[in-house]
């Protein structure tokens, strides 16, 4: 089979379309089977879980602040009765009994002011912890859509570019004998169907060819079309 010079420049072009087009589909499958958002999500998932953590903890402080405030309430009317009871008695040892009473439950109320002080320094720094982790979780959220986006668009941009170098192809097809075409197509059928000579290898299959088949395929005329000897590609020289 001879080529025209028109037809070799199409297979010289269709060999190099080939090659980014085999390019492509990889970089596309690796897109379709990657999940970008796998770090971010997990990220996302560890400072929920803390943020959840947290809400929990502040609402189990509450309780511990309402319970103290509640025993210093009766610590403190248990104080103001004794002390109400001193004033009205005349009986010197039920006064004692009493001051020993209210020295005991000042005692108590000391202990509870420290706690509460104690419990409220602590419910503050965890809303402060809150407030960060809400940020932290807000800012992921935000991260977790732009790589969502990206890869959608490069996804995308990969099947656009796919498409254009279907098209390019069966223009290029179209430019060839219908002889020529016929056996083109054939062989994309079983994998690469051009390549280009460089180097003493095969482009279609990147095998370098014996110094046998190099010096069969120079002894033909430049416009026969010849096939790689490894994978069948229609090779051009
Ligand atoms: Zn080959």
């Amino acid at each position: 089979m001879k080529l025209t010079e028109a037809e070799r420049d199409s297979l010289v072009e269709l060999a190099e379309l080939e090659m980014q087009l085999q390019k492509l589909k990889a970089s596309k499958s690796r897109l379709e089977a990657s999940d970008p958002a796998e770090q971010a999500n997990a990220e996302f998932l560890e400072v929920s879980e803390k943020l959840s953590a947290s809400r929990a903890e502040q609402e189990d402080m509450q309780l511990e602040v309402t319970r103290i405030s509640e025993d210093l309430e009766l610590v403190e009317s248990r104080m103001l009765r004794d002390q109400g009871l001193i004033q009205q008695s005349s009986n010197s040892s039920e006064i004692t009994g009493l001051q020993h009473e209210v020295e005991t439950l000042n005692r108590r109320k000391g202990e509870l002011e420290t706690d509460l002080l104690e419990k409220m320094e602590q419910q503050e720094s965890l809303t402060a912890i809150i407030g960060q982790l809400t940020a932290q979780k807000q800012s992921l959220r935000e991260q977790l859509e732009v790589v969502e986006k990206n890869h959608d668009q490069e996804l995308l941009d990969a099947t656009n570019q796919l498409k254009e170098l279907v098209v390019r192809r069966n223009e290029l097809l179209e430019s060839l004998s219908d002889e020529t075409s016929a056996d083109y197509q054939r062989k994309a059928t079983r994998g690469v169907p051009v390549g280009l000579l460089r180097e003493g290898a095969c482009t279609a299959c990147h095998l370098n060819l014996t110094a046998t088949d190099l010096s069969a395929i120079r002894s033909t005329d430049v416009d026969e079309l010849v096939h790689c000897p490894e994978c069948q590609a229609i090779l051009i020289r």
